[in-house]
């Protein structure tokens, strides 16, 4: 039987959604700065401490279902067609954790001549039928630091990384806060053959930004990487649904 649910199960099944946002600016990455409307899917199968979305996962703290509502793939669908911006996000959370919704919505999104890119913390291997879909991935690996303690072991997947990797689809952003870190990251490079490789710099507020940018770029460029930006940060701080 299919890994993937069945298309009468993802007809009926939602999606599970904690916010629907934009137009706003792609704020990481090889798009940064481009016109995008965003769908952050709830739910997260790793617990890092430092997290810009605990409403997505942290029991402790969130009822989810309070910060959880159930769209169906059309209605989600129709809303981003709505949406001026050719270019469509999906984030979480994770969002490989309801990959099997999201096949019929990047190929709705990408039949309407959209872009989309699905962004992964790389744990989960792709369903060969969602990179056939026509998705991009924004892969961001958890550095040791960045990752809870029962995460350690599992915040890298090779199969996953791999199939990433393999599908020619996908880039793969480090948050890193200090030159110490591009050390993990090119162990991480090495260990698994990743590339192309982007480094994001830590921080909430445009003073952090631009401080560890600053810090990080010359060893980044030495290192032949890129350097993304958080263009959201930078315009308007730590706010929701920018
Ligand atoms: S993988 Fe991302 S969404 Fe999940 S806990 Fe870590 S930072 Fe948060």
């Amino acid at each position: 039987m299919n890994a993937l649910a069945s298309s009468a199960d993802i007809t009926v099944r939602p999606l599970l959604v904690a916010e629907m946002f934009g137009p706003t600016f792609q704020g990481e990455g090889p798009s940064a700065g481009q016109q995008a409307a965003f769908v952050r899917l709830s739910r997260c199968n790793l617990s890092c401490p430092p997290c810009d979305t605990p409403e997505t996962w942290d029991t402790s703290r969130f009822d989810l279902r309070e910060y959880t509502t159930h769209r169906t793939v059309a209605e989600v669908a129709a809303w981003l067609l709505a949406q001026p911006a050719q270019l469509v996000v999906i984030t979480g959370g994770e969002p490989l954790l309801q990959q099997d919704r999201l096949v019929p919505l990047v190929e709705a999104i990408t039949a309407a001549g959209r872009r989309v890119e699905v962004e992964t913390n790389g744990t989960i291997v792709p369903a060969p039928e969602l990179v056939a879909a026509g998705t991009t991935f924004n892969v961001s690996p958890k550095l040791s630091r960045f990752a809870g303690a029962k995460d350690q072991q599992r915040r890298f997947n090779p199969d996953a990384l791999a199939a990433l990797l393999a599908s020619g689809r996908a880039v793969f952003k480090f948050v890193a806060g200090d030159l110490s870190d591009l050390d993990e990251v090119a162990q991480v490079q090495a260990a698994h053959g990743l590339d192309p490789v982007w480094v994001m710099p830590e921080g909430t507020s445009s003073r952090e930004v631009l401080d560890r940018a600053q810090a990080l770029a010359d060893a980044v460029l030495d290192r032949g990487w890129h350097l993304s930006s958080r263009v959201h940060i930078l315009l308007w701080g730590d706010v929701r649904g920018r």
